[in-house]
């Protein structure tokens, strides 16, 4: 008899703080709870009629981008000059194919730019004018700053004049998913840290560090601290330690305390492994999240 691989899904909405809008920005638990399960409903009908992991982890990250509740597309944290400045990539667990832009000031979807780059261009990561001149030849059209900073956020830049910024901010989204081919795919997009430097890129855009997927070990979407999560190259870790035959969630709790102890770093991960278990670990006070459990049920919980 042959088996049909069952889908897997998994998403984050960013590790952070719980709900504390004082200090963390992020504004209140539930839309952030209920924005990763809008995402995950979509992504998992799709993956369930026979959609590709990569499809379905665009979408997902598309529908994230487009929710203000998050620190991703329009909703972006603003950099010191009061910018948005986005960071996004994608990679494709089949082919190995990978894409990702940074800094881009003038897209609204910046995961559909890094599948771009990642299908059309020959490069894995284009940044700021170089990749807003690719998406224009590619016909992402031109997408004002202004409409991707929200009234919350713009409130926010105003009242943090002078105040030194959390270094976890929280709100970037994730995605990783396998499909009914056994593929996995695996997606991560954000505004970066709260008054980040102009021209700052965290670990989102960085393959390897935000995102990895090879159907061989896993596929893995981070999130947090963006810089000790790139010296721990923290998503290519933990797809590498479910290589080694460990679950998706213990692999994920020890990319976790590893992340902790040789880099101080705090964040997340959410992983799916090859063969279809979702897992995920934080050390954050909290991670919005969402993922498929072993009945084939969608879950929620920051
Ligand atoms: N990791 C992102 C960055 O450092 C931020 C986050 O996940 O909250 O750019």
């Amino acid at each position: 008899m042959i088996s049909i691989p069952a889908p897997a899904l998994a998403i984050h909405g960013g590790a952070g703080a719980l709900d504390d809008p004082g200090t963390s920005g992020l504004g209140p638990d539930a839309p952030r709870q209920e924005g990763v399960g809008r995402a995950a409903a979509a992504a998992w009908e799709l993956l369930r009629s026979g959609g590709s992991a990569l499809d379905a982890v665009v979408l997902a990250a598309s529908i994230l981008e487009d929710d203000p509740t998050f620190n991703a597309g329009t909703g972006a944290t603003l950099t010191r000059d009061g910018h948005v400045e986005l960071d996004a990539s994608l990679m494709d667990g089949a082919t190995l194919g990978a894409g990702a832009v940074a800094c881009v000031k003038d897209v609204r979807n910046p995961i559909l730019l890094a599948r771009a780059v990642m299908e059309r261009s020959g490069h894995v990561l284009l940044v700021a004018e170089g990749a807003s001149g690719f998406a224009r030849e590619v016909g992402i059209p031109a997408w004002p700053n202004d409409r991707l900073v929200t009234p919350h956020q713009r409130a926010r830049f105003d009242a943090a004049r002078g105040v030194k910024p959390p270094a976890v901010g929280g709100g970037t989204i994730g995605a990783v998913a396998r499909d009914r081919n056994g593929h996995l795919a695996a997606a991560t997009s954000t505004g970066g840290t709260f008054l980040k430097r102009p021209g700052r890129v965290g670990d989102s855009p960085i393959i390897g560090a935000g995102t990895y997927a090879d159907d061989r070990l896993a596929a893995v979407s981070s999130t947090g601290h963006g810089e000790p999560i790139i010296r721990v190259t923290l998503a290519r870790l933990v797809a590498d330690l479910v290589g080694t035959g460990r679950s998706a969630s213990d692999a994920a709790a020890e990319g976790i305390r590893i992340l902790g102890a040789r880099a101080a770093g705090q964040g997340g991960v959410i992983v799916v492994g090859p063969a279809g278990e979702a897992g995920f670990a934080f050390n954050t006070p909290a991670m919005a999240r969402a993922w498929s459990d072993a009945s084939g049920a969608i879950r929620t919980a920051v």
